[in-house]
């Protein structure tokens, strides 16, 4: 293929990466993103393979399927709860992927391959132009050693971060000195790194920074828990954009600098956003800080002998004479699958003439966007879902609140507690509407394992039970009416 035609179509896989990218700001038009974004990726990986000599494409076609078929199962059998740890693990996979293709370039290109352990301390004698002269030659072992480093941490980090997620890892481990015990292993590796650019044959520095970026990757995530989450994952996804963007520079593949640089700015963005939602500064991601503490809160204290509860057929009479309600989604509506329940008792109260919104938090279930998608799929309309800033001030004029399976982003907490950890995080506002009224199985706590003073204020009632089940009974008694 000529070089202007491979630049053209790459130009265009560009594009399709740009318009996905832009689709997937709206719910409505997110599908189409994903659509146009997959195109654009067979486009750049099909004329890819068309112009490199000598391309088995046994093994090609292979791991096409093999990737294919555990990738589509995956796809296919993933709960939507479990999605933020799906979505760890191919942050994971991505950083290995240019781990991967660094190491066997460094290898390829030095020619070394030790046959003794006393070989790796050796030095070995690169030619001049395994890495190519001067100027380029450093570009390409500074792009291979960056890739090491990034991809490695993007690695570990995630396997991490999924562990997390799926609750195999429990307890908050970090290095002593934590930032300051983080911030020596990125000196050790940087270090290393400069060495081995100084001596591009040099396989000890090479081992060293992939051993130091591969612990790194582990004491950044471990010490991180609970509402710092979503923040970390949406870094290492912004990570493995880096390392595939550098990935590209080594293979001096354009489209695979474009996309990854894509995948590293909006991730970069996204990881600003979340921060912002949850009142928690990047350097403490960034360096592992472990996520404070705060003083034990006793939620005995808070709860008892001072929480209402009610029966669905109760919660109808109330319902009944509103004129404004906002439903209030978290976690729980997601466990429940509730969705479809509660758009069909917003459809219920808007026949008797009330006025539904529904506040959308943004870090509320467990990743960005997690509400949006789930009501989408309800066929709630989007103008009907407001985010935070625009609902909060809304509050005061709302007659009743029914919060389904919403813990953290309601806690008042956050607004009142300076020693609570989740204090300073933005949440909605919902113990100022004049009723409210929290759906959920008992007084167990949230993500972020904190008692919730709503659940103990005069106006709160709450409704034991499964928030599907809860909602069902909830319409029919309205109707019943
Ligand atoms: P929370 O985790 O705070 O609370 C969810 C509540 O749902 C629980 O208290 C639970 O109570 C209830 N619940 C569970 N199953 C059911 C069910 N079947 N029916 C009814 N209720 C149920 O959720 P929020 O959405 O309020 O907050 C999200 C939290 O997750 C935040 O702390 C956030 O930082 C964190 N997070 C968010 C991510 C994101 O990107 N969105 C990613 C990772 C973490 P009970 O057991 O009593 O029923």
């Amino acid at each position: 293929m000529s070089p202007n035609l491979v630049s053209f179509v790459y130009l265009i896989a560009a594009i399709l990466f740009i318009l996905g990218i832009k689709g997937l700001t709206k719910p409505k038009t997110a599908v189409r993103g994903n659509f146009l974004s997959a195109t654009g990726m067979l486009l750049a990986v099909t004329v890819t393979l068309l112009t490199v000599n000598n391309v088995d494409f046994s093994y090609v076609i292979a791991g096409v399927a093999v990737g294919a078929l555990v990738g589509g199962i995956m796809a296919l059998k993933v709960q939507m709860t479990s999605m933020p740890q799906m979505v760890a693990l191919l942050n994971g996979f991505g950083g290995g992927a240019s781990l991967t293709i660094a190491l066997a370039e460094f290898v390829t290109r030095v020619g070394l391959v030790p046959s003794s352990l006393s070989d790796i301390a050796q030095p070995v004698a690169v030619s001049v132009n395994a890495f190519g002269d001067g100027l380029l030659g450093t570009i390409a072992i500074v792009s291979i050693g960056l890739t090491v480093l990034i991809g490695a941490v993007t690695l570990t980090g995630s396997l991490v971060a999924f562990a997390k997620l799926q609750e195999l890892m429990k307890k908050a481990y970090g290095l002593p000195g934590g930032p300051l015990g983080n911030g020596l292993l990125l000196l050790g590796a940087v270090v290393s790194l400069v060495i081995l650019v100084n001596n591009p044959g040099n396989l000890a520095a090479m081992l060293a920074i992939l051993g130091l970026a591969l612990l790194l990757g582990l004491f950044l995530v471990m010490p991180i828990g609970g509402a710092d989450m979503p923040v970390v994952i949406a870094l290492l996804n912004s990570y493995s954009g880096i390392a595939a963007a550098l990935a590209g520079f080594i293979l001096g593949n354009t489209v695979l600098i474009v996309a990854g640089s894509l995948v590293g700015t909006s991730g970069l963005i996204l990881t600003q956003i979340m921060c912002v939602a949850m009142n928690r500064s990047l350097s403490n991601v960034l360096f592992g800080k472990m996520a404070a503490g705060g003083e034990e809160i006793d939620a005995d204290e808070i709860y008892d002998g001072k929480v209402t509860s009610a029966q669905p057929d109760e919660v109808a009479l109330m319902l009944e004479t509103a004129k404004r309600v906002v439903i209030i989604p978290g976690f729980g509506m997601a466990m429940a699958q509730a969705q479809h329940a509660v758009r069909e008792l917003a459809d219920a109260l808007e026949g008797q003439g009330a006025e539904v919104e529904y506040g959308i938090h943004p870090v509320a279930g467990r990743m960005p966007g997690h509400m949006n998608v789930l009501l989408a799929e309800a066929e709630v309309p989007y103008d009907k879902l407001v985010e935070m800033d625009r609902i909060n001030p809304t509050f005061e004029d709302t007659d009743v609140v029914i919060v389904i399976g919403a813990n953290d982003v309601t806690n008042p907490m956050a607004r009142e507690s300076e020693g609570s950890p989740i204090y300073g995080m933005p949440i909605l506002n919902v113990d100022k509407a004049k009723n409210v009224v929290v759906i959920k199985r008992s007084l167990s706590p949230g993500f972020a394992g904190l008692p919730n003073p709503l659940f103990a204020m005069d106006h709160t009632v709450m409704v034991y039970g499964d928030g599907k089940k809860a909602v069902i009974e909830m319409t029919t008694a309205l109707n019943q009416l």
